[in-house]
């Protein structure tokens, strides 16, 4: 048996590719995106009363992970990509019908456009529904889960005097917490964690409109090198 779904509306967001973005959402506060709603969702009556809620669940589709055959088992990168494990004790981006959940922040709703930030959304997403995050019943304090057990330990993040410069520049034209971004996002060492970087090597992600880059000058350490417009 099969069932159809279909968007009801699309994520736009600050990450314009899977690299560097948060393994789950709440980890980068300063991660911002609107959810645009399409018709019939756009005319405010779906959304009416939202505005009483701070949190929502969001369903969505990993649109850029689909696959034809479904995975059994996956390699989780916080288990370092070499442990493997089965699907549904993960929250893998390959998995039966590619669906993802993420509670996000809700700071504005518009009619046709939520305003959310706290993001793990790829720029595009296909969002399949929205519910209303409920403390009472969501929370669960006994909960626990050994596999993942505690956020990511994070690292620091130090600047180059220029790239400073540049992202306060580009945070005051965008409008964006962008310092606080690319600081959130890079703390979390977004590097796979069986690369062993040497302070030569490069890394870079795209971030809005601009392309970030940084290297390790030792490692557990970050230096961001340049916020520039993306080529
Ligand atoms: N919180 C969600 C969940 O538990 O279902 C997502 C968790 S998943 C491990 C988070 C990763 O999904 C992000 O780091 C990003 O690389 C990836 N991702 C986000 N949006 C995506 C999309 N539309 N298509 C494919 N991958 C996506």
């Amino acid at each position: 048996m099969t069932y159809s779904v279909s968007p009801i509306g699309f994520v736009r967001s600050c990450f314009k590719e899977k690299f560097a973005i948060p393994r789950q959402p709440q980890l980068a506060p300063a991660a911002r995106g609107v959810l645009e709603l399409v018709a019939p969702y756009d005319t405010g009556d779906a959304v009416q009363g939202l505005e009483q809620v701070s949190h929502v669940w969001l369903l969505f589709v990993f649109h850029q992970a689909l696959e034809d055959k479904p995975r059994l088992k996956v390699r989780p990168p916080r288990l370092g990509g070499n442990q493997s494990m089965g699907v549904f004790a993960t929250r893998a981006t390959h998995r039966p019908n590619g669906i993802g959940q993420s509670v996000v922040k809700l700071d504005k709703v518009e009619a046709g456009r939520l305003w959310l930030s706290g993001i793990d959304l790829l720029d595009g997403t296909p969002v399949l529904d929205i519910k209303p995050y409920v403390p009472y019943a969501d929370v669960i304090d006994e909960a626990t889960n050994t596999i993942a057990s505690a956020a990511p330990i994070l690292i620091p993040v130090e600047w180059d005097d220029q790239a400073l410069m540049q992202a306060h520049q580009h945070a005051q034209r965008l409008d964006e917490p962008l310092v606080a971004l690319i600081e959130q996002c890079l703390a979390q060492d977004p590097r796979p964690a069986y690369q062993n970087p040497t302070p030569e090597r490069r890394y870079g992600a795209q971030l809005w409109d601009l392309d970030v880059r940084w290297h390790y000058p030792q490692p557990g350490l970050i230096r961001v090198l340049e916020v520039v417009p993306a080529a």
